[in-house]
């Protein structure tokens, strides 16, 4: 008798014939001897075997065998098996964080002298990869562009081009890439394509079905919800998978724990739930925002008047809780810039738009002030903070930010209380 038999996971979640709704996936468990409703978590490092035989066997499968938990955890499968189901990959698989994840894509596709287009709103930490370590260390060639239309990746696409990296809706101002289009594209040319869903989740969005190669989230967003895990996740065909987890994965080592797992395990159940309510209330407030007469613009694709709308309702199903918005400048900063009342706060003096934006930050009572998002809670952030040091007013406009711009991550509270203290907030500006 084996002491692990790969018979114990479930059958497939779903089927073809038959495919289930997501709500159903999540909440899937295939029985194990005791018929357990929550997996166990299986906190091992490592697996042992009858006979010099039976290891033997084990390592000619060793991606799909417990033999060493820095490879293969039946705890961490079980959590990549829901994953896979649910965003209709055939497989997934769970990093350390959200970068560990991204870091595996990436290094898989390049090779030194070659080049990647990346969305110039990418996640901050997947810019600093690129310019700060991968260009001096291994002569990565990179572009960088809006992403708004296909013709700027196309005029970019060199003979050594390996990699498109695409985030939809991207950080900072939530610009859309039309990832059909991107992926037709890059498959004529033989070039990767990856993607971060972490905003949208494959609830909301389904990249891989619109011919994206690589599929990433940070699971320490909507997927984990409860602010109380860090980590990640790529998705994609086996055959890219298995490639990635044999090198990138087992080779620089940056697994998820056991523990993780099961919370993320724990997570996805309620996931639906969470997404509607999330939704339903981001909607809600950010229509109060842009209704707002001290707040210059509102960044959302879930609302009527997103400069991308029109995408964002073809390419997504559904809308999350992460916004941007602007508060207005003082008039008196207005007026100093001669821009008037409907100044949007990027001609207006950087010091008083730095102001304006700390009294607001600082008069909120409920929501609360912290970096991630896509939690039960709701948080303020401002990217002005980052740049405390060197609030370099040109740096800023590279990005289409302010130092008035505010992110905020609408959390599962009552809508009521939420907009309550924003309202207040803003009477304080
Ligand atoms: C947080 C985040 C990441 C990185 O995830 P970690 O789990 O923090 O490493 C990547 N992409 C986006 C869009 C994020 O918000």
């Amino acid at each position: 008798m084996s002491s692990h038999p790969p018979s114990s996971y479930p059958e497939s979640l779903s089927c073809p014939e038959n495919p289930l709704h997501p709500e159903t996936l999540l909440c899937q468990r295939g029985g194990d001897a005791f018929g357990a409703v929550v997996p166990p978590i299986y906190q091992n490092s490592l697996f042992t075997f009858e006979s010099w035989e039976a290891i033997a066997t084990a390592f000619e499968d060793k991606i799909n065998t417990p033999i060493y938990s820095r490879g293969h955890n039946p705890t961490v499968v079980e959590a990549e098996r829901v994953l896979a189901a649910f965003a209709g990959a055939e497989k997934a698989k769970l990093f350390a964080s959200g970068m560990a994840a991204i870091s595996a894509g990436i290094l898989h596709f390049l090779q030194p002298g070659c080049h990647v287009i990346c969305v110039r709103n990418a996640y901050g930490p997947v810019l600093a990869l690129l310019e700060q370590y991968l260009l001096p260390k291994f002569n990565i060639e990179q572009s960088f562009v809006g992403g708004a239309e296909v013709e700027e990746f196309a005029a970019c696409i060199r003979d050594n081009t390996r990699l498109i990296y695409l985030e939809s809706p991207a950080s900072g101002l939530f610009g859309l890439q039309d990832l059909a289009a991107i992926a037709a594209l890059a498959k004529a040319h033989g070039i990767a394509t990856m993607v971060d869903n972490t905003w949208a989740t494959p609830l909301f969005q389904r990249p891989l079905a619109l011919g994206i190669d690589l599929e990433v989230h940070s699971c320490s967003k909507y997927l984990g919800g409860h602010s109380d895990i860090i980590a990640g996740v790529l998705l994609g065909s086996a055959a890219l998978l298995d490639a990635i987890h044999s090198r990138e994965f087992e080779l620089l080592g940056a697994r998820i724990a056991p523990m993780e797992a099961w919370f993320l395990l724990r997570s996805l159940r309620t996931l639906p739930l969470r997404m509607a309510r999330h939704q339903q209330s981001a909607l809600a407030v950010a229509s109060m925002l842009a209704a707002h007469p001290k707040v210059a613009r509102v960044d959302y694709p879930g609302l009527a008047g997103f400069p991308q709308a029109e995408l964002a309702r073809r390419q997504m199903s559904g809308f999350s809780g992460l916004m941007g918005f602007r508060l207005k400048a003082s008039l008196k900063a207005g007026l100093k810039a001669g821009l008037g009342d409907g100044a949007d706060g990027m001609g207006t003096d950087v010091r008083d738009a730095e102001a304006a934006a700390r009294r607001f930050v600082n008069a909120l009572k409920l929501i609360r002030i912290g970096v991630s998002w896509g939690g039960h809670e709701s948080l303020i952030y401002a990217p002005a903070i980052g740049y405390q040091k060197e609030l370099d007013p040109e740096r800023f406009a590279a990005l289409g930010l302010s130092p008035a711009q505010m992110r905020l991550s609408v959390g599962l509270e009552h809508v009521g209380d939420l907009i309550a203290d924003l309202q207040q907030a803003l009477e304080k500006v």
